[in-house]
């Protein structure tokens, strides 16, 4: 037995940002140039691909739509032709418009005003605004308004899934998007909180670098810098019954 299989879940979870860290180097996450960018990715991108919601970013930036007093006013006919590039643009036009009202309202247009509350106010907040998911409220959060708090994803859930890190397997519903985040705060707890920010950032990025080039709904894992450890640790977390888990390969 080596030194990885007494690892904890959260300790490989810890070790696998640095096996992604070596295979695919510095991330620079989130792609956008300002906060603002950065927040409407959070909307545009959802459940549709990066590039679809730069077409969207671009077409904005084009219009004049470069803050959050011009996202205010625009109409939403407009903002939903801006941004019909990236989708879904009947849900996430207003989506967009009801973040720059409660921003404008209640913070004066300030993000650094917005940004100054605390973690988990913020988050609820956050996750009060219509078009906003618990994924959306933390990419916000971590990326765009500096806070320490990790991101989930279905890439992430697929990793945790896949090399059996939590049992019961994290769900694609509430529950299971707080074990994942709940399971990558433990991983990353040694760390000095200075760094977290740096870290939840980076491991996020990698998390979507390996899914995209290994881990989509049939895993590739020959070549993954992950392979290792799911061969060290494969099927040693068993159900109740006594059987092993086969789910691997099943999305
Ligand atoms: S592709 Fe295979 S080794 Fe890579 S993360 Fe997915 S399950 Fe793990």
């Amino acid at each position: 037995m080596n030194a990885q299989q007494h690892m904890s879940p959260a300790e490989r979870l810890r070790h696998m940002h640095d096996l992604l860290a070596k295979a695919y180097g510095p991330q620079h996450w989130w792609p956008g140039d300002t906060p603002f960018e950065v927040i409407l990715g959070a909307f545009l991108t959802q459940n549709t691909s990066w590039k679809a919601a730069e077409k969207s970013l671009a077409n904005l930036k084009a219009a004049g739509v470069v803050n959050f007093e011009r996202l205010r006013t625009v109409s939403v006919a407009d903002l939903q032709s801006l941004i019909r590039p990236s989708g879904f643009f009947t849900r996430k036009a207003p989506a967009l418009k009801a973040f720059a009202h409660m921003l404008v309202a209640e913070f004066c247009g300030s993000l650094d005003t917005l940004a100054s509350m605390g973690t988990r106010a913020l988050r609820q907040k956050l996750l009060s605004l219509p078009g906003v998911g618990l994924e959306t409220a933390d990419a916000i959060l971590l990326y765009a308004l500096q806070h320490s708090v990790p991101v989930a994803d279905e890439y992430l859930r697929r990793i945790v899934e896949r090399h059996e890190l939590l049992f019961p397997a994290p769900r694609r519903n509430r529950s299971g998007y707080e074990s994942l985040v709940q399971l990558t705060q433990k991983a990353f707890a040694a760390d000095p909180e200075c760094r977290r920010i740096e870290l939840y950032n980076e491991f996020h990025a990698l998390t979507v670098a390996v899914g995209k080039a290994h881990c989509g709904r049939m895993p590739d894992c020959s070549g993954c810098p992950l392979a290792h450890d799911l061969s060290e640790y494969s099927g040693e977390n068993s159900t109740p019954t006594g059987h092993r888990r086969q789910s691997r390969s099943v999305r």
